[in-house]
Order: structure tokens, then C-alpha cells, then sequence
């Protein structure tokens, strides 16, 4: 592992039982406090898809949109963000998926991303991959290409990755 990568991974501190028993909590605040860390972790992401090859940075709600929106800037791409249900105000597109115990919606504004546009969506944490895997089928539904998907971290005994094939997924750290 890199030294860089080491840092990162000493800069994102575990919540156990946190927001409910049973689930370890990635907290990512101290890594986005660090100044070296968190702009290394955005360059690492940046240098992984390219630039010139992304139009729109799609950040989740709400840890998502602290990365996809440096990310973003360095593309020179446009920030849209996917949200909970209710939270956007225009028209939206929406797409619900099964969570362990019932089911969430997202929402992303119809008009946020133009048909062939090249889209990179970017959250902090891959768990079941759940979330990721919506999140791409709404860029779709917008005609959008899902050019990739980036997590700073990734849960790999959770096989998200499987609800991702087919995908360009990177990941920066994985436990
Ligand atoms: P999933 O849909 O299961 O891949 O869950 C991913 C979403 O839930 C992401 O938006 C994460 O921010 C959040 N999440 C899931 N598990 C964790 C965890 N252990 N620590 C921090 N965030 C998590």
C-alpha cells in the first residue's frame, strides 16, 4: 500500500453500532479535515477516470456531494446531486431500490444530465452497492453514459461490486 493511500486509511475512523447496532460506521470527517489527505484522495480519483473524459460529476446524498463536487471542478464538469425522495424541488426521475429492512427512493432532476453525456458517479462508502447501482440506472433513464463509479471506500466482504458489473468501479480503500 502506498503511503499516501496509508494515511488516508488512518484518517477514517470507525463508529461501531452507529446509526444502529450491529453497523460499523465509516466516519470519513477526519480525512476531509486533513488537507493533504483529502486533496490527494480527489487528485487520486481525478487521475483514475481522466481528464476530458467526463461531463457531469453525479454526487449521493449527502457524503457524496463533498467529493463529487472537487472532483468535479478538476474535470472542468458539471455537479448534479442525487438525493432522498422530497428533497429536490423541480421535476424529478425517480428510482426506488430494496434496502435490507424495506425499501429507498432517489431522486435527480430531469434535466441535470443531457442524453450522451458522459457521467461519473461518486459516493464516499460501497457497502451493498445498492445505492450505486440506482444511482447509475437514473443517470440511464436520463440517457446519460455511466463512463464510472468511484467510492473512497469500499466494503468488499459486502459484495457490492457484483451489483456493479459491467461498471468501471473504483475504489480507494477496502476493508
Ligand atoms: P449501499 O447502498 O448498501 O452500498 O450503501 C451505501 C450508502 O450508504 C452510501 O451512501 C454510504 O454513505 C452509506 N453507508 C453504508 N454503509 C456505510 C458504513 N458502514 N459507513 C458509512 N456509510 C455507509
Amino acid at each position: 500500500m502506498s503511503d499516501t493511500i496509508e494515511r488516508v486509511k488512518s484518517l477514517i475512523r470507525d463508529i461501531p453500532d452507529f446509526p444502529q447496532p450491529g453497523i460499523v460506521f465509516k466516519d470519513i470527517t477526519p480525512l476531509l479535515a486533513d488537507e493533504d489527505a483529502f486533496s490527494s484522495v480527489i487528485d487520486l480519483i481525478v487521475v483514475h477516470y481522466g481528464r476530458g473524459n467526463i461531463d457531469k460529476v453525479v454526487g449521493i446524498e449527502a457524503r457524496g456531494f463533498i467529493l463529487a463536487s472537487p472532483v468535479a471542478y478538476h474535470f472542468g464538469a458539471g455537479f448534479v446531486p442525487v438525493r432522498k425522495a422530497g428533497k429536490l424541488p423541480w421535476k424529478t426521475e425517480r428510482e426506488e431500490y430494496a434496502l435490507e429492512y424495506g425499501t429507498a427512493v432517489l431522486e435527480v432532476h430531469t434535466d441535470a444530465i443531457r442524453p450522451g453525456e458522459r457521467v461519473l458517479i461518486v459516493d464516499d462508502v460501497l457497502a451493498t452497492g445498492g445505492t450505486a447501482a440506482a444511482t447509475a440506472r437514473l443517470v440511464e433513464r436520463l440517457g446519460g453514459k455511466v463512463t464510472g463509479i468511484s467510492c473512497l471506500v469500499e466494503l468488499e466482504f459486502l459484495k457490492g461490486r457484483v451489483n456493479l458489473a459491467g461498471y468501471d468501479f473504483f475504489s480507494l480503500i477496502s476493508y
